[in-house]
């Protein structure tokens, strides 16, 4: 059970919502492509253990400890508690003295050593809150997209095809409520400072119109006047009334002031009065 979902911050959500719809400075366009990276392989790992039984789970978790910490998975069963560090890398890649290195020369700047700064704050906080657990951290390649050669393996390092062998290691048996009361304890302490970073904003008047897809973040078919729904090229369906909120949403984050319903009626195609109904 998912106990907590990846939220964006501020910032976050308003590069990802400004993306196509303007140029981006470079400032922004290089945190919308590790933004965007990391999702991708953060989603995919959600999608595969989401369904699992067991383990109390969390999506992103932030501690303070001598400086904020970022987990991407928190998974508490089994005594133990599990963080996975997911990654998003597509081709072939040489391991080479702890780096991973691509065919054309990018580098994968030794993964493990930022990993194990964050296994000893980790490990830090179980202390400080007397949990008697075992304190697991692992890097998480996801995507089959992903080759490497010159690996001897190490346990901390895992690919796609290990996923299969944590999602039966967590159907054994299902969460406790110790776990569960464990995983509230890290919720608790849930450190939200960096959240707010300031936001350069485009012209609203500017962008480019329309509603993203919550799944695939492309835009959405403008809605035909007569039909009930709205169809997604990715094969996701909205109603009209779904389509005026995610609207109402995305020009609140991009405007940063009120929100009209010319506005929603410009973004979305539906009618004034379903946009007003809503
Ligand atoms: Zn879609």
């Amino acid at each position: 059970m998912f106990l907590k979902t990846r939220e964006f911050n501020q910032y976050e959500r308003y590069i990802l919502e400004a993306a196509g719809r303007c140029d981006l400075d470079q400032f922004d366009k290089d945190h919308l492509f590790t933004t965007d990276k990391r999702l991708l392989g953060e989603q995919l790992f959600y999608e595969r253990i989401k369904d699992c039984i067991g383990g109390a789970k969390i999506w992103d978790m932030r501690l303070r400890l001598n400086g904020q910490s970022q987990y991407d998975f928190i998974i508490v069963a089994d005594g133990k508690i599990m963080h996975f560090d997911t990654k998003y890398y597509e081709g072939q890649y040489n391991y080479v003295k702890g780096n991973f290195v691509s065919e054309n020369g990018y580098v994968i700047n030794n993964p493990l050593a930022l990993q194990t700064k964050q296994h000893m704050r980790l490990q830090r906080f179980v202390d400080k809150m007397g949990i008697s657990y075992e304190v697991v951290s692992c890097i998480i390649f996801v995507g089959e997209q992903f080759n490497v050669s010159g690996f001897n393996g190490d346990k901390r390092i895992l690919f796609d095809k290990d996923i299969c062998k944590i999602v039966n290691r967590l159907n054994r048996r299902e969460v406790t409520s110790e776990e569960m009361e464990i995983a509230r304890t890290f919720l608790e302490h849930y450190d939200y400072k960096g959240m707010h970073t300031r936001i350069h904003y485009y012209p609203f008047e500017e962008m480019k119109k329309g509603v993203k897809c919550p799944k695939c973040r492309n835009f959405l078919p403008i809605a035909e006047k007569n039909a009930k729904k709205v169809r997604c090229q990715c094969g996701c369906e909205y109603t009209k009334k779904e389509v005026v909120r995610l609207a109402f949403d995305a020009i609140y984050v991009l405007k940063n002031s009120g929100v009209t319903v010319r506005d929603v009626v410009e973004f979305t195609g539906v009618g004034r009065t379903i946009v007003q109904q809503v």
